[in-house]
């Protein structure tokens, strides 16, 4: 008999969307004629920029003529798409071809890049933060087991909470993989140049590597927030970062994102040889990945056009305006919130200490409004509160009126 992996029965399971959506459809069933909207979906709801519908549809009509039909692509992605991304994200920093790889999102990249690195490095991650870091790396084996503190063994959290402003300290013990999530999901919050140049320069010190997750990069519009890590110097030596065309420009159901990979970055072998990781990550996407449709990755490039830049521009200010919405329907009331600048994330504390479950239950029932417990995202994020501002403009002001109005805080 086969025997099975057993790093995965310690993982905790995906409690958080099972568990709000449970709890929700027992209230509308209870409750048939309530109107719940939600504020809890991570997922986009514009449609596609029209010039990735137009590109995509054009790419259609070529795979139907024997002279223009593509069948496998470069793994790596097609160079008109690698070749857009350089010149739009990355013309200052450097960035050769074959540094990026193209993919179906960066939820599969951040989950397998752990591949190429030994099961005993020591990993950090950010309290709280986006599952995928943590999870894979407990099914690969480089963590204890659950504790009751609802911390795995073995890893390194960074608590991000409203007395370190969200912002990070250093570790106290080593480690050699950092995840850092920045715009951050759940918290909408970021870290400036300055703060991001400090983890580089530790990176640089002690040879660590930062993998460095900008999903929500396009959300930026503070200056002072970088849009890539590779504008800190140095980021180049230690960072490898993850994009995503998902948050960007709704490629959620379409699936295209990125890695950036410098060759400059380095690992090392067992007996203390340094390594570049980039022909590693090139073998294992070759190896285990036969490229992203071409009819995605001519969709993905269209973003990259006049007119795609303001079709994506014009969804993000949609998203932003909601955002304002939120958080300021929320701060009017007393409520303390973060986030909601730079990214569509509002992160909420919860009135009078609540447990983050039990704001949940509250919104729910007082004023119909579905959000997401922010101890869903690691220990750190008991007492917070997580609202989205990707849904409808009329629904997002509803869902903020009835907050303001009918909330017994
Ligand atoms: C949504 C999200 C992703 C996943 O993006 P895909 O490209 O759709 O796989 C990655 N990281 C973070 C932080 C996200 O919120």
């Amino acid at each position: 008999m086969a025997v099975i992996n057993e790093n995965y029965l310690k993982l905790a399971g995906s409690y958080l969307f099972r568990e709000t959506a449970h709890r929700t459809a027992a209230y509308k069933e209870a409750h048939p004629t309530a109107e719940v909207i939600s504020l809890g979906i991570g997922d986009v709801t514009q449609p596609l920029p029209a010039a990735c519908i137009e590109a995509m549809h054009k790419a259609v009509d070529e795979m139907a003529s024997p002279d223009t039909f593509r069948g496998y692509g470069p793994e790596q992605g097609y160079s008109f798409l690698i070749d857009a991304i350089i010149e739009n994200n990355y013309k200052h920093y450097g960035i050769e071809p074959d540094e990026i790889f193209v993919s179906d999102g960066a939820k599969s990249d951040c989950g397998n890049i752990q591949e190429i690195f030994a099961i005993n490095n020591r990993i950090a991650i950010t309290d709280p933060v986006y599952p995928v870091y943590l999870d894979t790396n407990v099914m690969a084996g480089r963590t204890g087991l659950l504790q009751p503190d609802g911390r795995y063994a073995g890893v390194t959290y960074l608590p991000c909470t409203a007395e370190n402003g969200f912002v990070p300290a250093l570790p106290k013990t080593p480690v050699e993989l950092i995840y850092l999530c920045c715009p951050n999901n759940p918290t909408g919050t970021t870290l400036t140049r300055e703060q991001l140049k400090v983890w580089v320069e530790y990176a640089q010190k002690h040879d660590a590597i930062i993998l460095f997750d900008a999903a929500y990069s396009a959300y930026i519009s503070e200056p002072d927030v970088p849009r890539t890590i590779f504008e800190i110097p140095g980021a180049k030596e230690v960072a490898i970062e993850f994009r995503s065309f998902s948050k960007t420009a709704g490629f959620t159901g379409t699936r295209c994102g990125y890695i950036v990979l410098p060759k400059t970055v380095m690992g090392k072998t067992a007996s203390g040889e340094r390594k570049s990781l980039n022909p590693l990550w090139n073998r294992r996407h070759t190896t285990k990945f036969n490229g992203t449709a071409y009819i995605i990755q001519r969709g993905a490039a269209a973003i990259f056009t006049p007119e795609g830049k303001k079709q994506v521009q014009s969804a993000i200010d949609y998203y932003m305006e909601n955002a304002r919405i939120i958080r300021e329907g929320i701060t009017s009331i007393g409520i303390t919130c973060f986030g909601g600048v730079n990214s569509p994330y509002i992160w909420l504390q919860t009135p009078n200490n609540m447990a983050s479950w039990d704001f949940f239950d509250k919104l729910l029932k007082e004023v119909n409004i579905v959000g997401t417990p922010g101890a869903g995202f690691g220990p750190c994020g008991e007492g917070y509160f997580r609202l989205t501002a990707f849904g409808n403009r009329q629904k997002t002001i509803e869902a903020v009126d009835r907050i303001k109005n009918q909330l017994k805080i």
